[in-house]
């Protein structure tokens, strides 16, 4: 794959920066289009210009593309500097760097080790940082839920996967994304109960929803939530 050229595309009050990118592999020419621009995927085979093709699409590029709108908007600035506010379980927490042996909470501050910073530079030390305290936090709530239902898991682990908060897997593992310490305890713990569920039930059937919904409330606007909150729960721009 080689990248040969990027420009924008201006149609409607919409400006999308894109790559056109030249493929031996693709059997198709394809258009993507993610939250901050859009790759025109040109098959070696294809006799189409990219600019013919993105006018075949056009419809779709604008409407795709507004779909985005609403989420981009709630994209945070995220700044890895003392002083810079970050989320921790729905609040916002002020970064500070500190001359202690760990990383640590405290009250309305994340204090990170200016030893651990000065090794691995505050982005991965915060990430660390979280990763740990969502560690600590969902193993309380998979061992609390897991108790309620008198099942048993196998291990949990703490991912960062860019489209899922969690999963439970036919060997009785949790996978929990350690993104989520950063919001609403309500809403981890939907996830939490939605994956434990799963061990009783593998599949969403009714009966699922039905075991679900007598521990759980509001499901359906938890659910909502995330659906259109997402973006606001992002590390990095490379979690979109
Ligand atoms: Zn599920």
């Amino acid at each position: 794959m080689k990248k040969i050229k990027k420009s924008y595309f201006k149609k409607k009050k919409v400006k999308i920066p894109y790559t056109v990118v030249r493929s031996n592999k693709a059997k198709a020419s394809r258009i993507d289009i993610t939250i901050r621009e859009m790759r025109v995927t040109v098959s070696k085979n294809s006799r189409i210009k990219p600019f013919e093709f993105i006018a075949q699409k056009e419809d779709w590029i604008i409407k795709k593309w507004k779909e985005f709108e609403k989420l981009r908007d709630k994209i945070p600035k995220r700044k890895f500097t003392p002083g810079s506010k970050w989320p921790y379980k729905g609040k916002k927490k002020t970064l500070a760097v500190r001359n202690v042996p760990d990383s640590f909470l405290e009250k309305d501050k994340i204090i990170l080790s200016g030893k651990k910073v000065k090794k691995n530079g505050v982005k991965l030390e915060l990430e660390r940082f979280y990763k740990k305290e969502a560690r600590k936090y969902f193993t309380e709530l998979v061992d609390k839920w897991s108790d309620k239902y008198g099942v048993e898991y196998r291990k949990i682990y703490i991912k960062n996967q860019k489209t899922r908060w969690g999963s439970c897997s036919n060997k009785g593992n949790i996978n929990l994304n350690w993104r989520l310490i950063m919001t609403r305890p309500d809403i981890s713990e939907y996830v939490v109960a939605h994956e434990v569920t799963h061990l009783i039930e593998k599949s969403h059937s009714p009966g699922y929803w039905g075991i679900l919904s007598k521990h759980c409330d509001n499901i359906k606007e938890k659910k909502r939530w995330l659906k259109d909150n997402s973006p606001s729960l992002i590390f990095t721009e490379k979690d979109l």
